[in-house]
């Protein structure tokens, strides 16, 4: 930039300086009072020059630049520069100057701190302290001690500091310097102070309009961020009303802006969430201000998607809710593409049953949870006997398709928290928690190896035969770890397989002998009947007030050709698993009302008989058969009571309750059996209309020694009595017991005291004899 002081001034200082030293001291007081009015009328243009560059200059820069030329230009200084303070080093750096002798700022080194000699000047004063600072002789001030040589060399008879204050912190200063001193009274420097001042504002003026220049950049770029992203984004109100979505939320709902403005985003709810979900999304945006998660919502084509998405709450400042921001984009591809390569890890494409590896995640999973539930686990090998033939002879496309039957027969056999995989080839292995009783265990392994020996339509009129080898282990009780219970199951899936194949095998050989005997047992229950070997037995029931037989219970007993007396407390469970009880049950049945009209001839009076009947028979029962029998053999409806367990009265089967319904319209009665073992519920007895209570063995074993049984057996009774139900006590063997429930008022007593369970011809001669009639 060039710079340079107008030759014509110069000219007049030095001109004035030579008549002063001639003229009279009149004269020379008139002219010194013309050269400050001079000189202000100078500094007040300067001003206004000012005023009118700070309305025109539109950046710092220029504007310093153009006062600098203003003040030595029109206000007659010498010399004028800006510096402005380098925060870090304390440096005031001189970025502006006017004037001829400008290289006296050459190398000149001014600081705006108090604890460098170069800081004491009045540059350093001014931007400390915020004042301005007029040096009127620069001969003897002090404060100038350190530029003195430098100022000697330039002739300056005195100067102005002003400080530059932007946003009322100091920024920078402005000095000038004039050949004569004295010069500054006090109007010129209220003047410079002002024009200081005013530079200031400017200077604040600047950063608001940048500060303004980059919020409407930022506006501009947010809006087109807005609509172009990629991102979807809806912006809901205070009440969760749509009210903008952008160009992206279009693409991905196929909702157009008009469609949805003013609606709830409901709109877009795909069903597939439930009211937990959003409850919880409504809890984190209210509590934390965003949520954060993947949600299904359907398009406005009906299509479901899946969406990562991030809303915002976005508050009044008094903490009021102004606006919901939800940004999302579709992710339905990326989880359809990881659920595919999770699918591929974790099950087998031909069968679409999970793979080894994911049997081996779950197998764990159940042993943890199992060690905690403290139930165990049981774990099905199976192996396909001849699969090999089938391959080998109709060809591997026969064999895809008999393994993916195969997998789905054994899915069918068992419950879907059970897990069927398929460990390769032709083996599968079935994980059953909870699998309840052994028995249920066995039935269900049976249906699958039953399932399995069908044939498979192969297609093409090729049909395959195989069977299946099953080996079973039992986690906690045959081993502790995944390895060691499959190489279990393999081993009795082996001996399943040369035992003859088409079979189950337990690991254990204590289980496996207990498996056999009872299947060895229920084959010889099948033929017990044909072969006479079952027999109803007898067991009296006596009417506490009168001493007499007027009751007996129908007991089964099996005569077994090698084993002796089998106790129905081992055969009745195997004739309910193998479904043999609906034809045992009826035959005691027959049996029993027969043994009801004989005695009828006999003795002149029904001796009634008690019926048990298993909650089993109930499931399918027809009462009407066991009625037409009553009919044809003459014997009234309470000729016949049904026992029955209180479990019963709970099921939720109404097949059980019509039955019940039909006894009573029947005349037929109904005893509870082995009361107070159970649920016991009062209000059951009631809505059933039970004719009697069979107090169960096990209260009147000890109701000499017991209190609490006394209480508990007293209470039955009294309790029976106000439903208007009779009360049996069973298992009574001693006369203390005896004497004991007749006290409480019990009705009936049956037990060893009187008599065991005896052969029907034995009954007789005990009632004939009147012993106890
Ligand atoms: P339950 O219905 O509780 O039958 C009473 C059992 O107690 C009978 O055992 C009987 O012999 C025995 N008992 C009778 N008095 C005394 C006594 O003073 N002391 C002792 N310690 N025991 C006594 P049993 O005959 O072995 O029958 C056992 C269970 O087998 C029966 O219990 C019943 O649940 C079932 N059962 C027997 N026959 C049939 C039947 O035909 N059908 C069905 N579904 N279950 C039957
Ligand atoms: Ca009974
Ligand atoms: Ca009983």
């Amino acid at each position: 930039m060039k710079m340079g002081l107008a030759p014509v001034m110069v000219a007049e200082v030095a001109e004035n300086k030579l008549t002063c030293a001639l003229e009279f001291p009149i004269l020379t007081q008139r002219k010194a009072a013309e050269k400050k009015i001079h000189f202000l009328s100078q500094i007040y243009s300067a001003q206004s020059l000012t005023n009118q560059a700070l309305i025109e200059c539109k950046d710092e820069a220029m504007l310093f630049n153009r006062i600098c030329q203003i003040v030595v230009e029109f206000g007659g200084m010498e010399l004028a520069w800006i510096g402005v303070n380098e925060e870090e080093t304390g440096r005031i750096n001189p970025v502006a100057a006017f004037g001829e002798k400008i290289d006296y700022l050459d190398n000149i080194v001014i600081s705006s701190r108090q604890d460098v000699p170069e800081g004491l000047g009045p540059s350093g004063i001014a931007f400390r302290e915020r004042r301005s600072v007029f040096v009127q002789d620069f001969k003897t001030d002090p404060k100038l001690a350190n530029w003195r040589q430098r100022i000697t060399k330039f002739g300056w008879g005195s100067s102005g500091t002003v400080p530059i204050l932007r946003t009322d912190q100091s920024y920078a200063v402005l000095a000038f310097y004039h050949t004569e001193k004295q010069i500054f009274t006090d109007e010129v420097i209220d003047l410079l102070n002002e024009m200081a001042r005013n530079i200031g504002r400017s200077l604040d003026r600047f950063d608001l309009e940048a500060a303004k220049i980059k919020f409407h950049e930022s506006m501009q770029l947010a809006a087109t961020i807005y609509q172009s992203s990629v991102e979807a984004i809806m912006v809901t109100d205070e009440n969760n009303l749509i009210i903008d979505v952008n160009p992206a939320f279009s693409k991905l709902t196929g909702y157009a802006q008009e469609d949805v403005l003013g609606k709830n985003p409901r709109i877009l709810k795909s069903g597939k969430h439930d009211k937990e979900f959003y409850q919880e999304m409504w809890q984190s945006l209210l509590n934390d201000g965003h949520w954060y998660g993947e949600i299904w919502d359907r398009r406005k084509n009906g299509e479901l998607h899946v969406k990562q998405t991030n809303i915002s709450v976005i508050r009044n400042p008094d903490g009021s809710i102004y606006r919901h921001i939800a940004q999302f984009f579709d992710i339905t591809d990326r989880k359809q593409k990881e659920e595919l390569i999770w699918k591929q890890a974790n099950f087998d494409t031909l069968t679409k049953l999970p793979n080894r590896h994911m049997f081996h995640n779950r197998l764990e999973e159940e042993i943890l949870k199992s060690q905690r539930a403290g139930l165990p686990v049981a774990l099905l090998f199976i192996d396909l006997d001849r699969f090999k033939e089938i391959n080998d002879t109709l060809g591997h496309d026969k064999g895809d398709i008999l393994l993916v039957e195969a997998a789905h027969r054994i899915k069918m056999c068992v419950r879907i928290t059970d897990m069927v995989a398929r460990l390769g080839g032709d083996e599968f292995t079935v994980i059953l928690p909870e699998f309840g009783e052994r028995l249920h265990l066995e039935r269900i392994v049976q249906d699958i190896i039953n399932e399995l020996v069908k044939p498979f339509d192969l297609g093409n009129v090729n049909v395959g035969y195989i069977s299946a080898s099953v080996g079973i282990t039992i986690y906690p009780n045959d081993a502790e770890d995944i390895a060691s219970l499959l190489k279990q199951a393999d081993q009795a899936m082996y001996s399943a397989k040369e035992e003859g194949r088409n079979r189950f095998n337990y690991f254990t050989p204590s289980m496996q002998m207990e498996a056999k005997e009872k299947l060895g047992l229920t084959n010889d229950l099948r033929h017990a009947l044909a072969r006479n070997e079952l027999h109803v037995y007898y067991q009296p029931i006596l009417d506490m007030h009168t001493g007499r037989i007027t009751k007996a219970e129908a007991l089964l007993r099996w005569k077994h050709p090698t084993r002796g007396m089998v106790s129905p407390v081992v055969f009745i469970p195997l004739a309910e698993e193998s479904g043999l009880i609906h034809e045992i049950g009826n035959w005691v049945f027959q049996q029993a009302v027969a043994q009801v009209a004989k005695w009828h001839r006999l003795c002149g009076y029904i001796i009634q008989i008690s019926v048990n009947k298993s909650p089993v028979q109930f499931e399918y029962h027809d009462e009407k058969v066991w009625q037409t029998q009553m009919k044809e053999l003459g014997v009234p409806g309470n000729g016949i009571t049904v026992e029955i367990t209180e479990g019963l009265l709970l099921k939720e089967s109404t097949k059980a309750k019509e039955q019940l319904l039909e006894f009573r319209n029947s005349g037929i009665e109904v005893s509870i059996d082995d009361f107070g073992t159970g649920f016991s519920s009062l209000s059951y007895l009631k809505q059933f209309d039970i004719d009697y209570l069979k107090i169960d063995r096990s209260f009147v074993k000890d109701l000499e020694k017991s209190k609490d049984d006394k209480a508990l057996t007293e209470a039955i009774i009294v309790m029976a009595h106000k439903l208007g139900i009779k009360t049996i006590a069973e298992g009574v063997e001693t006369e203390a017991q005896r004497d004991l429930l007749k006290s409480f008022g019990c009705d009936y007593v049956q037990g060893f005291l009187y008599s065991p369970a005896i052969p029907a011809a034995e009954f007789e001669t005990m009632i004939i004899d009147g012993v106890m009639c």
